[in-house]
């Protein structure tokens, strides 16, 4: 498909499209779009960065008709779930940019902020409803949404809402959804779970699968540079120097290193900030604003912090620290390179963390060069160190030692949620205020990334990218008319 006009969208929307600069559509539009304008079910994954919000959104606005004019006191007939209160935001700016000139209402609710001015917002009207889980089941708990005229149900990033254990809560949102609706399901990966969730929901639905399983995008090129533990700071400032990265983005596996590197940053004259989940909505939402208005040259994240964040044409992203989960590897770097840019990604790599290379190499499919840089190299005599993942945990213990009680006791240890994130809040397979497990990268148990939430391994052992997200983190609800 080489145009977006061949696709069977209104004009109201090509013109959003074409204004946002977009020509040609990408795989997982061209697929899923004429699927769902046909009110077809789909089960849709893509790598990362893929454009899979315009997928769905696009199809979606047409399908409750760009110019539709109902009561003003209306119902929510489009539902979209999504696992973070960053995707749902995100999800909502990308329906405000492909909606602009659709007289369309949307409302973008997750937990953390106030629930009065979104049954405010509920009250006058809604066309396209965008929630996280939890908030959402507060206001059917106190009915003050109601989702009888649910037409279209999306699901996105539905391997994250299962690993952040929401799997019981949207159970129980889809029970009182109308039995005839369309359902999106878009998700990185498809463990068990996912297709018996997909079993129960669809009918007959379309599958559309874009990039193969565990494949890194294409575009990135990806350095790893092996050096001495206790000279990564200093490399990352030279190779900000050196290297003339205008921004990066930062990853540590623990909020507290997240801080500190924040701060050292900063005293070495790189405008810094950190961003995880301890922050305040409001912190985490001012940090991200100033590093996409360019105010910041380093934005120093945790995991889940980071997921979802979509900043354009952000060149560079630097794994400070290796993730204790392989498949991370591959969502972080899927924060550059997105959607046809090209994009670097640095990973600063000690003697400790020698057996996580070997994972994400695994995972990969790739053998990295290992680049030393003048004056940080490491010391051939360092001994491989307990990880520290932020929990008081011990992480892999040597290159090739795989695990053993240490690792299975971290894997049962009781997990709280970040509270920049909802927390899943029945009883089940993950017990209440506790994220759900995953598979391990390597057949072990798979301990918890510095608090962060955990994503599931595909049933085949395969990884697929997830996908991201669109537009801005916008740290409050919203309520949008148009035309109206
Ligand atoms: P997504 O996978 O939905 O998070 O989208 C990733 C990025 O791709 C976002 O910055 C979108 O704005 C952008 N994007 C989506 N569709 C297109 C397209 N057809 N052409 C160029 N960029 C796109």
């Amino acid at each position: 498909m080489s145009d977006f006009s061949d696709l069977g969208l209104p004009e109201d929307l090509l013109r959003a499209v074409r204004e946002r600069g977009y020509t040609t559509p990408t795989p997982v539009q061209a697929k899923a779009i004429p699927i769902i304008l046909d009110t077809r079910d789909i089960i849709a994954g893509a790598q990362t960065g893929t454009g899979k919000t315009a997928a769905f959104v696009l199809p979606l606005l047409a399908r409750l008709g760009t110019q539709f004019s109902g009561p003003a006191r209306r119902p929510p007939r489009a539902l979209v779930l999504t696992p973070t209160r960053e995707l749902a935001a995100q999800v909502e700016e990308s329906v405000q940019i492909y909606g602009k000139y659709c007289r369309l209402r949307s409302l973008v609710m997750f937990g953390g902020v106030g629930i009065n001015p979104q049954i405010d917002g509920l009250r006058r009207g809604v066309d396209i409803l965008v929630a996280t889980p939890g908030r959402l089941l507060d206001h059917l708990g106190q009915r003050t949404v109601d989702l009888s005229a649910v037409e279209i149900l999306v699901l996105d990033e539905a391997d994250r809402m299962l690993d952040m254990g929401f799997i019981k809560d949207i159970r129980r949102i889809i029970s009182v959804l109308p039995k005839v609706r369309q359902n999106l399901l878009f998700s990185a990966t498809f463990p068990p779970e996912i297709r018996e969730l997909a079993g129960s929901l669809m009918r007959d639905p379309a599958q559309v699968e874009i990039a193969p399983q565990g494949t890194t995008a294409e575009r990135i090129q990806q350095h790893v540079i092996v050096c001495d533990r206790s000279r990564k700071k200093d490399l990352l400032v030279e190779l900000f120097q050196s290297r003339q990265w205008q921004q990066a983005l930062i990853f540590t596996r623990t909020k507290h290193l997240a801080n500190r590197l924040a701060e050292q940053l900063d005293a070495q004259g790189i405008t810094a900030m950190a961003i995880h989940g301890n922050k305040s909505q409001t912190a985490r939402t001012k940090a991200l604003f100033e590093f996409k208005n360019g105010r910041l040259q380093a934005l120093v994240a945790t995991d889940i912090a980071a997921r979802g964040i979509d900043i354009s044409e952000l060149p560079t992203v630097v794994n400070y620290e290796l993730p204790m989960v392989a498949e991370d590897y591959v969502h972080r770097i899927g924060r550059t390179a997105r959607a046809g840019a090209s994009g670097a990604a640095y990973s600063l790599v000690c003697v400790d963390e020698y057996r996580l290379l070997e994972s994400i190499e695994r995972l990969t499919r790739q053998r990295f060069t290992r680049e030393r840089v003048e004056g940080f190299e490491p010391d051939p005599n360092a001994k491989p160190q307990p990880i520290e993942t932020g929990r008081g945990q011990r992480g892999p213990r040597a290159p090739g030692h795989h695990g053993g009680g240490d690792a299975v006791r971290r894997h049962d240890a009781p997990r709280r949620p970040e509270p920049g994130n909802e927390a899943p809040r029945r009883s089940g397979p993950a017990p209440d205020g506790q994220r759900r497990s995953s598979q391990p990268v390597d057949g072990n148990r798979r301990p918890a990334p510095g608090g962060d939430a955990q994503r599931r391994a595909p049933v085949d052992g395969n990884r697929r990218p997830a996908g991201g997200n669109n537009g801005n983190a916008n740290g409050n609800y919203q309520q949008r008319q148009r035309g109206r």
